[in-house]
């Protein structure tokens, strides 16, 4: 009986940690891993895809421009709350001088012409609440919320 409470318990509330290398060859590994945690809360397609969307333009941000591409930790956790998926992605890297002008669509720091500055546009679409928290020279978390299951 106790036990039965405990498992209930622990479905309502659920979370995973991960710290993995900053490395592109790593965003699939994130994208995949948020996937299968967020399976969980019996997502549909779409909803899998949007957080898989999410989950990698926010690491590949933080290994693009957080770590400018040298090396370093990109610390990630999830945790489901009844249906509310929530993940924060964070790096240690060079941080964020002015979020609310990094979050405008179509601005970028990037002067090669290879960004369009649309990473936090498409978290933005794509989960329900975003919010940026940044310290130049000491990293950067992005925390992301959606609802599975309308
Ligand atoms: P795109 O995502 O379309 O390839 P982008 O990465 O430049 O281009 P956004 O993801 O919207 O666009 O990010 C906007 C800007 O915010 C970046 O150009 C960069 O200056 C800054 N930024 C975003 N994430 C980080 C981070 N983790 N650390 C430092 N700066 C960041
Ligand atoms: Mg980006």
């Amino acid at each position: 009986m106790e036990e039965e409470k405990a498992m209930k318990q622990s479905e309502a509330r659920d979370w995973m940690r991960m710290e993995i290398e900053s490395s592109s060859r790593n965003e699939e590994f994130a994208r995949v891993t948020a996937a299968v945690f967020l399976s969980r809360l019996d997502p549909t397609l779409e909803e899998i895809n949007d957080v898989k969307t999410a989950v990698s333009e926010a690491v590949t941000n933080c290994v693009i421009h957080g770590y400018e591409g040298g090396a370093g930790v990109i610390y990630i956790e999830a945790q489901t709350e009844g249906r509310d998926f929530v993940i924060s992605i964070r790096d240690e890297g060079k941080g964020i001088e002015d979020v609310a002008r990094a979050m405008e669509p179509m601005y970028t720091s990037d002067t090669t012409g290879e960004r369009s500055g649309m990473g936090f546009s498409f978290m933005e679409a794509f989960m329900d609440e975003v919010a940026v928290d940044s310290q130049p020279g000491r990293g950067t978390r992005v925390t992301m919320k959606k609802k599975i299951g309308r």
